[in-house]
């Protein structure tokens, strides 16, 4: 009789631990995922750029990446440029080669101002609808004006549509630097929206898409720094974020 009891209790001892145990283990995964929200494929990116799949939560602590696509633009990458150094923002700028050779005062002010410079390919192709002979030739042109200009040879590249093979990366030495946020910016002119929706999306680790060849995205950059710096977010450059 007596060791029924604590048989009945022990049961209920067991019972409680199980229940404990899922709502633990329902915790960690949900913090797994606010800290590592990225998607599938910036992961792999991730991976593949730090050869490392130990994701440490201290890398990506108040940490955010702003990626500025499809530039440079006369008065749209000057203006925000301005923004940023007023700021004490660094970010990161995939240039196209061709927009390059027309406005290397600016791709020089970038780097000099302590921005990152990546490619994005030279004429903004869709890599894997290029012949591989042609697709090698819109990085590496890229990186040979990157270089003339600033005497460094990018080893980011943001592929056009996020759409590249591993393979022809790999054979130009390039890392694959995507996305976790997407504003499409390229498509909208109300910021106000756009900056609620990116700042209450925005945790640790994301790597922000805007295009600073828009007005109202330079706009909607700045003011999201403005939000995000308040609440204790530092910016760095995607290197700071993939490797350190
Ligand atoms: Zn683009």
């Amino acid at each position: 009789m007596k060791q029924s009891i604590w048989h009945r209790i022990y049961s209920r001892i067991c019972i409680l631990e199980v229940f404990c145990g899922m709502i633990l283990t329902g915790l960690v995964l949900q913090n797994h995922n606010r800290i590592f929200g990225l998607n599938e494929k910036s992961k792999e990116v991730i991976a593949q750029a730090s050869d490392d799949t130990d994701y440490g939560y201290r890398r990506y602590e108040n940490r955010i990446a702003l990626t500025f696509d499809d530039g440079p633009a006369a008065e749209t990458t000057e203006e925000l440029l301005e923004g940023l150094k007023e700021r004490g923002v660094h970010a990161t700028f995939f240039f196209i080669g061709e927009s390059a050779q027309k406005h290397p005062e600016i791709v020089q002010k970038a780097q000099q101002e302590g921005h990152l410079i990546g490619n994005h390919t030279y004429s903004h192709v869709q890599l894997e609808n290029c012949s591989i002979e042609a697709a090698r030739r819109e990085i590496v042109q890229t990186n040979e004006v990157m270089e003339q200009i600033t005497g460094v040879i990018p080893k980011y590249i943001r592929p056009p549509y996020g759409d590249y093979s591993n393979q022809l990366l790999s054979e130009v030495n390039m890392i694959p630097v995507l996305w976790s946020i997407d504003p499409k910016d390229w498509e909208r002119t109300d910021v106000s929206n756009m900056v609620r929706e990116i700042v209450s999306d925005a945790k640790d680790g994301d790597i922000i898409l805007f295009h600073d060849i828009y007005k109202t995205s330079v706009v909607a950059a700045l003011e999201v720094v403005d939000i995000l710096q308040d609440r204790g977010y530092v910016f760095v450059t995607v290197d700071e974020l993939l490797l350190d």
